[in-house]
């Protein structure tokens, strides 16, 4: 596991940033350290997002619009000082391997939910894609588990080979692999 610094305000993220790092240990392929500040909120994601070609748009608690303007988004993630970016990488048997890349989303994504539950109260966790705890979101009625309610990186509109470079985390491991991106933020 390679981990880049480029801590803000050390002393104070120091200790929340060691426990994180703890909890991902031997869990993730690379994770670096970013200032909030050299995240980049992309309305073009955004408008991707409006497209729906994932089909979450307005069917998700965790997806645009129900998650908040790219302003209000912004605003909460940048009340942090840190994001601690970190991949996990999963071999496929091609590039058609759908299965493959499900099971590794599966693997991602409980990743992302085990840290959301130990750390989620003070430090936010965003995870790849939509909130995916239930088979069919609840939305426009209430979530039915808003404390597994995961962020997402991309629903922020945050533009993730953008996110790959500013953090220097590879964005793609080469082929028959698949990379997923999620991130704390301290
Ligand atoms: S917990 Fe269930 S109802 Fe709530 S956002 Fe996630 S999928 Fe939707």
């Amino acid at each position: 596991m390679q981990t880049t610094l480029n801590l803000r305000d050390s002393e104070e993220s120091l200790p929340a940033l060691k426990a994180l790092n703890k909890a991902i240990e031997g869990r993730v392929y690379e994770c670096a350290v970013i200032s909030t500040a050299d995240i980049v909120f992309s309305p073009d994601i955004r408008r991707a997002c409006e497209v729906n070609l994932c089909g979450n748009y307005g069917r998700s608690w965790a997806c645009p619009p129900a998650v908040g303007t790219l302003e209000e988004l912004a605003t909460k993630i940048l009340a942090y000082k840190n994001a601690l970016v970190f991949t996990t990488k999963h071999d496929l048997e091609d590039s058609f391997d759908f299965e493959g890349m499900q099971r590794g989303k599966d693997i991602h994504n409980q990743l992302s939910l085990d840290l959301h539950e130990r750390f989620g109260k003070t430090n936010p966790i965003y995870g790849a894609g939509g909130c995916s705890h239930c088979e069919k979101c609840a939305y426009p009625d209430p979530c039915r588990a808003p404390e597994k309610l995961l962020s997402s990186i991309e629903a922020s509109g945050i533009n993730v080979s953008e996110l790959s470079r500013s953090a220097g985390v590879k964005y793609n491991n080469g082929p028959n692999t698949v990379t997923y991106f999620s991130m704390a933020l301290f």
